[in-house]
C-alpha cells in the first residue's frame, strides 16, 4: 500500500508520521519545534522524514504550518507563532529530503483530513472550525479543499464579530476569535470572577483565590463541579461560535460544519448550546435541510494526516 508521510508544524511541536491511503498512522513522532530559526525547523522536518522513510518506500511528504501559505503551495508567508517570512519551505525540505513535499496551512490540513477520514467523511460541502486558543478553520466545498486566489482563504477567526471590540493578535479589533476561543473563555471567566466574586467562588478557590491565575483548565474544572461562573463562560462562547457557524451557513450552505481543537474536548459544557442557538437563528431556518453540526474525530493527528494525504495527490 502506498505511503505517505505527513508533518504538521506547531508553534511548539512538530509531529510526524507515516499515513496509509485510508488515512490510518503506521508509526509516528512527535519533536519540539526549534521556533526561533527557520533553518533548524527544516533540517528538523528532514530528520523525521528520514526517520519515518527507513526501510520503507515512501512516495511524498506533505507539510501542515501554522501559518499563511501561498497560492503555490511551497511558500510559508508569514506565521504569528514561529520565525517564517517568505519562507520557502517546500524547496527547503525537497531538497533536504529528495521527495515530492506539499506545503498546506495547517487549519487547512485538518479539515481536509475531517472530511476524508474523520467526523465529515462522505460529506461534499464542509465547514471545520478548529476552537482552540484562537479559531482556526477549513473549508471544503464540491469535494475539494478551498484555498481562495492567493491561498489565504478560511481565516475564519478573524471575521469581526464586534465592531470596536477586543484587540486581535493580528491587528484588528473585534475579531470572532476573540469571542469564541479558548482564549475568549478565559477572558470571560476572568471578567465574570472580577464583577461577581460571589457568583465565582469556585472556580476563584480552584485558582487560588485571584482571577489572574484562571486558564482554561480551571474554568473546566469548575464547570463541571457546576460553578455558575465557569458555566457562563462556556456559555457565552456558544452564543458567539452558534452565532459565526449561522454567518457562515448564510455564505456557504455547507452540508456540516466539524468542530475540534482543544476547547472541544470540554464539549459537555457548550457543545449542545451551540447546536440549539445555531438552529434557533440560523437565516432560512425551517425552510433549509438541517445542517449537522459534529464534533472533530481525529484528535490531534488530523494535522498530519490530512497532509499525508494531500502529499498523495501532488
Ligand atoms: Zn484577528
Amino acid at each position: 500500500m502506498a505511503l505517505t508521510i505527513g508533518v504538521d508544524i506547531g508553534g511548539t511541536k512538530v509531529a510526524a508520521g507515516v499515513v496509509d491511503e485510508d488515512g490510518r498512522i503506521v508509526e509516528n513522532l512527535l519533536r519540539p519545534t526549534p521556533a526561533q530559526s527557520p533553518e533548524k525547523v527544516a533540517e528538523t522536518i528532514a530528520e523525521v522524514v528520514r526517520e519515518l522513510s527507513k526501510g520503507r518506500s515512501v512516495e511524498a511528504v506533505g507539510l501542515g504550518a501554522a501559518g499563511f501559505v501561498d497560492e503555490t503551495r511551497s511558500v510559508v508567508r508569514f506565521a504569528p507563532n514561529l520565525a517564517w517570512r517568505e519562507e520557502p519551505l517546500q524547496k527547503k525540505v525537497s531538497d533536504l529530503v529528495g521527495l515530492p513535499v506539499v506545503v498546506e496551512n495547517d487549519a487547512n490540513a485538518m479539515a481536509w483530513a475531517e472530511s476524508r477520514f474523520g467526523a465529515g467523511r462522505g460529506e461534499t460541502h464542509l465547514v471545520c472550525v478548529t476552537v482552540g486558543t484562537g479559531i482556526g478553520g477549513g473549508i471544503v466545498l464540491d469535494g475539494a479543499l478551498y484555498r481562495g486566489r492567493w491561498g489565504m482563504g478560511a481565516e475564519l477567526g478573524h471575521i469581526q464579530a464586534v465592531p470596536g471590540g477586543r484587540l486581535c493578535g493580528c491587528g484588528n479589533l473585534g475579531c470572532w476569535e476573540q469571542y469564541a476561543s479558548g482564549n475568549a473563555l478565559v477572558h470571560e471567566a476572568k471578567e465574570i470572577a472580577t464583577a461577581e466574586p460571589g457568583r465565582a467562588a469556585r472556580l476563584l478557590e480552584i485558582a487560588g483565590g485571584t482571577p489572574d491565575r484562571i486558564e482554561g483548565q480551571e474554568v473546566t474544572q469548575a464547570a463541571g463541579e457546576g460553578d455558575p461562573a465557569a458555566l457562563a463562560a462556556f456559555s457565552s462562547i456558544a452564543g458567539w461560535l452558534a452565532q459565526g457557524l449561522a454567518d457562515l451557513t448564510a455564505v456557504l450552505d455547507p452540508g456540516c460544519f466539524v468542530l475540534g481543537g482543544g476547547v472541544s474536548r470540554a464539549a459537555e459544557f457548550w457543545f449542545d448550546e451551540v447546536r440549539d442557538t445555531y438552529a434557533r437563528i440560523v437565516t432560512g431556518r425551517g425552510h433549509r435541510p438541517p445542517v449537522e453540526i459534529r464534533l472533530a474525530e481525529l484528535g490531534a493527528s488530523a494535522g498530519l494526516v490530512g497532509a499525508a494525504d494531500l502529499a498523495r495527490r501532488l
